[in-house]
């Protein structure tokens, strides 16, 4: 799927870039209007972003019709890497430790200690 409906860009933000691929990222998925990769610095096995092709950093300034694509999306994620315990997340704000004021939401395993690190990644 390409990135036609990509508009809302910030030539400076590194998420943009991700999704423009001016910059490298390891991809999960992608649909027309969410980008799914791998966070380049997971905090767990499986960790990774969604994020709208439409720049804001909070909730507040993103399109319904962008914002309706990731819930969907991180069901896709949630089924793909066959967790069944993790956190979904979104920072908003600087105090609220946003780094990158890109919209996004994390997805990060919490792995079963007991039955040791999840393996792989189903990229389906
Ligand atoms: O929610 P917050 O803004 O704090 O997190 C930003 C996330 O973006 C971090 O987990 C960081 O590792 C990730 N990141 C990334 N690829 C980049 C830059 C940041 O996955 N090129």
């Amino acid at each position: 799927m390409s990135s036609t409906t990509h508009n809302h860009t910030d030539a400076s933000c590194i998420f943009c870039k991700i999704i423009a691929g001016s910059i490298p990222s390891m991809k999960l998925f992608e649909t027309d209007k969410v980008y799914a990769f791998l966070d380049i610095g997971p905090i767990a096995p499986k960790h990774c972003l969604v994020i709208p092709k439409w720049h804001g950093a909070k909730i507040t300034d993103i399109p319904d019709d962008y914002l309706m694509e990731i819930a969907p999306a991180l069901k896709r994620i949630a089924i793909a890497s066959g967790e069944e315990n993790y956190n979904l997340l979104a920072n908003a704000g600087t105090i609220a430790h946003q780094v990158v004021m890109h919209l996004h939401w994390h997805f990060i395993p919490k792995p079963d200690e007991k039955q040791g690190l999840g393996v792989g990644w189903p990229a389906t």
